[in-house]
């Protein structure tokens, strides 16, 4: 999502003069699009910032923007204001349309602008988006959450749940599709609970019927997907749909009853193993990955245990894990029973040394299959070789010319990894 943002903002830079450029001294403006979902992630920015004081010093006229979930949280401004009096332009997640002007603004009276919106306005249309690639997109289907899962700051920072009309959704991706883009990512808090707020309802399976039948998009992908919201109609879709890869992020958090009831997820233990059961069963070759947090507050030996036999009876392709960070805010940051940090560490590699040997498994069946692989960049560590990705989301390498960027190729598996897997080009078609 932040991502997606920061290609907006890339657009209508570009549409200003600007030009990006990866050397920080070079550059006229630098912007921090900040994420908060856990404590890492903003102290990282604290750094940053204190980093950027002599740059500035140096430079007076460099531009240094903070926008993104960070700055929705009054405390945090008021820091920026008092510690960082160097950033110059301080934005939110709900007013990105209008850096244009904020700059401007800031152009004509020098001194700290700061715009933040508490509430989120009407969707914006039409903003400039330089994306990084250009055979494949990330298209936002909607904003915002009302889940309000009880470790999550996301829906205060993000807003309420607001969906894009179809047609602006469906006009943009045909735009996309006639640029060359060949596989777009609908991206949404809860895909799932797509169309809900919209005056003529519609599911998220029908949205992905009628991207389905887009000239020119080859591969769609979506995510996140809501346990809680994940219908048949949805899982009937994605089986029948060509394009729709198979590929479900379905991030599950925790196994214990007790904790699912805590962390406000709507979904028990039991729910959750029987939808995946019937995905796995409905989509032949899907590969279902994950999201889990160890060291919820009150998480028992007994609690984390359960974690770890979901992880063992799904048998994820692959999963983000998350050591549970406090959010203030969010009811979780208040209650009893916070785990030490020593514990929620043990309980962390127990998690990964549980998750990895599954994935190395699931992988090693693939070894000696071809498999459609859509190139996305030359590799970074070796320029003879490309990577690519499956339709299930796996990353490939294989020795190929870089004029394939963009294609869909054939690769045949030769040494598959826990987390990637060697090929050898077969076909470029
Ligand atoms: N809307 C998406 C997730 C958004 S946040 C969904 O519901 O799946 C991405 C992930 O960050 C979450 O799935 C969760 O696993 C993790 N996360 C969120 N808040 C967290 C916190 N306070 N501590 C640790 N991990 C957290
Ligand atoms: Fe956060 Fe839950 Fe909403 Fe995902 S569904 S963004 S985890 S509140």
């Amino acid at each position: 999502m932040n991502e997606h943002d920061s290609e907006k903002m890339a657009g209508m830079l570009e549409t200003m003069g600007y030009e990006s450029t990866s050397n920080e001294k070079e550059a006229d403006l630098i912007i921090y699009n900040t994420c908060l979902v856990r404590k890492n992630a903003e102290l990282k920015v604290y750094g940053n910032l204190g980093h950027l004081k002599t740059l500035k010093k140096k430079k007076p006229d460099l531009i240094i923007a903070v926008c993104g979930c960070m700055t929705q949280k009054k405390e945090i401004r008021d820091l920026i204001k008092e510690k960082y009096s160097h950033v110059d332009i301080v934005f939110g997640t709900h007013n990105i349309h209008k850096l244009p002007e904020l700059i401007a603004n800031h152009k004509q009276n020098p001194g700290m602008v700061i715009d933040v919106w508490e509430e989120a306005g009407d969707i914006v249309e039409d903003v400039p988006v330089r994306r990084k690639f250009g055979f494949k997109a990330f298209v936002n289907v909607m904003h915002g959450c009302n889940n309000f899962c009880t470790y999550c700051i996301v829906p205060y920072t993000r807003g309420r749940e607001r969906s894009r009309h179809p047609d602006n959704i469906l006009k943009e991706i045909e735009q996309l599709a006639k640029q060359g883009c060949k596989e777009v990512t609908l991206l949404g808090q809860n895909v799932n609970s797509y169309g809900k707020t919209l005056e003529n309802k519609i599911t998220f399976a029908k949205l992905l019927r009628m991207v389905n039948e887009i000239d020119g998009i080859e591969r769609i992908r979506f995510t996140t997907s809501h346990p809680k919201d994940l219908s048949d109609e949805l899982i009937y879709t994605i089986r029948d749909c060509e394009k729709v890869c198979e590929h479900i992020h379905l991030p599950f958090q925790a196994g214990s009853n007790n904790i699912l009831k805590k962390m406000n997820r709507k979904y028990t233990k039991e729910q959750y193993l029987e939808l995946a059961e019937k995905i796995k069963k409905e989509i032949p070759g899907v590969a279902i990955t994950t999201d889990i947090i160890v060291g919820f507050p009150g998480e028992t030996e007994e609690d984390f245990k359960d974690t770890l036999d979901v992880v063992k009876k799904v048998r994820f392709d692959s999963a983000f894990t998350f050591i549970y960070s406090i959010r203030k805010g969010t009811p979780a940051a208040k209650m009893e029973n916070q785990i030490p940090d020593d514990i929620k560490h043990k309980r962390f590699q127990k998690l990964l040394d549980t998750l990895y040997p599954i994935s190395l498994e699931i992988n090693k069946k693939l070894k000696d299959k071809e498999i459609k692989v859509l190139v996305e960049e030359v590799s970074k560590a070796d320029d003879t070789k490309l990577t690519g990705r499956t339709r299930t989301n796996k990353v490939v390498h294989f020795k190929g010319d870089k004029s394939l960027v963009g294609n869909i190729v054939t690769v045949k598996i030769t040494n598959p990894k826990t987390w990637t897997l060697e090929g050898v080009l077969v076909e470029e078609n």
